[in-house]
């Protein structure tokens, strides 16, 4: 019991760390850093082990959303430096697990300015993380590059209670952090120790598609369409469903749980974050 009580607590730990996210969370990036072109301008920077950035270049700058664990740094200058020399103004942060903020602080020691929703920025002071954003914002904020908006939304929990979708309006992307993951199979990392709710995830999701765009930059895998992201609420909402219906029967938290592996294709990093908070929340 003491050793699984310590196995236990080591994968939660280590829920965010490398390792675990490629494989809990699809590890469909490439093995090298890879850049991959979404549109003109417009790149992923894709890995196995971290969240993706994006890259948008500009005459007058470059804009990340996102910028993966700090020993990814060197990676990601030299692919953004292969398409351009201009300055790097802002790092977006979809939200504060360290596969997506790790490289904050040396994105500041070379000028970057970070930002991030208020309730990201708080997470990450509350557990002493490194790089902490200089902006932040509540419900929306416009950033320029050159003359093209990116706009970022808060539209409540979801995934965490600091996610932001970014929207590049006049270029019809949308770059969505951990509020849609991957694909094939769909999972949810539901992390209630930084105010994820899977109750809030699909309306969070649904005023995100009243959005206009076609692209879907996702916070792991490669791009995809707004079919997908309706596929993956639909997901959400089966698991909201069968979660509430054994809590009416009385379930156990063992059989709740082999459902969501059987059903719903829960793993180690989904069950350590997320199961104890989603019998509570679907009572
Ligand atoms: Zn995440």
């Amino acid at each position: 019991m003491r050793f699984t009580a310590l196995m236990m607590a080591a994968g939660v730990a280590a829920g965010f760390g490398a390792a675990s996210v490629a494989e809990a969370q699809g590890g469909f990036g490439p093995p090298e850093m890879t850049r991959v072109e979404v549109q003109e301008n417009i790149y992923t920077i894709r890995n196995m082990g971290a969240g993706n950035a994006t890259l948008l270049v500009g005459e007058e700058g470059v804009v990340l959303i996102d910028d993966k664990f700090p020993q990814d740094h060197e990676d990601i200058m030299r692919l953004v430096r292969e398409v351009t020399d201009a300055p790097l103004l802002y790092v977006i942060n979809t939200h504060m697990h360290p596969d997506h903020v790790g490289g904050n602080p040396a994105m500041q020691d070379v000028g970057a300015h970070v930002i991030a929703s208020e309730n990201a920025r708080r997470i990450m002071a509350e557990r002493d993380q490194p790089g902490l954003p200089s902006i932040t914002m509540r419900d929306y904020l416009r950033i320029w590059l050159d003359d093209m908006p990116i706009d970022l939304h808060y539209f409540g929990a979801g995934h965490t209670d600091g996610d932001i979708v970014v929207h590049l309006p006049t270029e019809s992307v949308v770059i969505t952090g951990d509020l849609f993951a991957l694909y094939g199979p769909y999972r949810a990392v539901i992390d209630y120790s930084a105010g994820g709710s899977l109750r809030d995830w699909t309306r969070t999701l649904e005023r995100m598609l009243q959005l206009d765009f076609d692209t879907v930059v996702p916070g792991h895998s490669g791009t995809t369409d707004r079919q997908n992201v309706e596929g993956y609420i639909d997901y959400l909402t089966r698991t909201q469903d069968m979660v509430r219906e054994m809590n009416a029967q009385q379930s156990s938290r063992e059989d709740i749980q082999a459902m969501l592996e059987s059903e719903f294709d829960w793993g180690r990093l989904e069950m350590a974050v997320g199961l104890d908070g989603v019998i509570a929340e679907m009572r």
